[in-house]
């Protein structure tokens, strides 16, 4: 093997290559991150309110021997969705792939949704996406990726509460498809993956509903940042050129 096919094999198919996920401070974007940097990519991460976690990240990137960078942009505030994709692309010199990983759920019953509930949860899980997306189709190099963390949620009727949350990630389906016509023609895919219930902060495998959620799925637990950031990585990478516009549950069986 030259050290040229060294670098093209599959454990390290992402060398040379610039990825952002956004909301990459914790949970499935953190582990995301760190799985891509592990790939060969150097990887910019967006964050909010995780600071300290997202330095945490960047240095888990770092020793892995990539460039990480963390940007603090609010997916809610079109100027800093779109600058967050500009600085990344200048601070690693090029963008191939994007994560739209950042979002927000907010279960209830339909009634008790305010117009404020309503507004940043789609400000967030659909508007920044759009305008993430938007910005990095300008960025991305030919042969890029464009993956989206969408839900279990989209794909069956959900368990009580999920009438928002389903609006909003249910849009990126449609996103998802018309990017993969749109963008065919530079080589550049879009997909994306339907989470089940996955341990993190925003639904932890201890909490009140946990013991219904892992019964709903085959495998019967739930599952972790690492196996959906799997997924993530075999979509980003070079093996996947003929794969888009398609949807993938990483959800124990969740849909079936
Ligand atoms: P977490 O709550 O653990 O992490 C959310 C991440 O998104 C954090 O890094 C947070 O940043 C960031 N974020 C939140 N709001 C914004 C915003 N306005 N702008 C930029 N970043 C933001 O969530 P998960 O890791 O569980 O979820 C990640 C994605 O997976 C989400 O899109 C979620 O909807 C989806 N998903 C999760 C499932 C689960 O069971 N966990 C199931 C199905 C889908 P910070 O902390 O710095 O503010």
């Amino acid at each position: 093997m030259t050290s040229d096919d060294t670098r093209n094999a599959p454990q390290d198919n992402l060398h040379g290559k610039v990825a952002l996920v956004t909301g990459g401070s914790r949970g499935i974007g953190a582990a995301t991150a760190l799985r891509l940097a592990r790939a060969g990519a150097d990887v910019a991460i967006t964050y909010v309110q995780g600071k300290e976690a997202a330095q945490d990240v960047v240095h888990g990137i770092e020793a892995l021997g990539r460039r990480g960078v963390a940007l603090r942009a609010d997916a809610t505030d079109a100027v800093e969705a779109v600058e967050a994709v500009e600085r990344a692309a200048t601070s690693l010199g090029r963008l191939d792939v994007l994560v739209n990983n950042a979002g927000v759920g907010l279960l209830g019953p339909l009634p008790t949704f305010s117009l404020a509930d309503v507004d940043r949860v789609l400000a967030t899980n659909v508007r920044g996406v759009f305008l993430t997306t938007q910005a990095a189709a300008a960025q991305l190099a030919p042969g890029g990726r464009i993956i989206m963390i969408g839900s279990c949620m989209t794909q069956r009727v959900p368990g009580p509460g999920g009438t928002l949350y389903a609006t909003s990630k249910s849009a990126l389906i449609g996103l998802t498809k018309a990017l993969a016509r749109e963008l065919a023609d530079r080589g550049i895919t879009a997909n994306i993956v339907h989470p089940g219930p996955i341990d993190t902060d925003m639904n932890p495998a201890s909490g009140p509903y946990a013991a219904g959620q892992s019964a709903d799925t085959a495998v019967g637990r739930f599952g972790s940042a690492e196996e959906v950031a799997s997924m993530v990585a075999y979509l980003a990478g070079g093996e996947a050129g003929y794969v888009t516009g398609a949807e993938f549950s990483v959800d124990g069986g969740h849909a079936a």
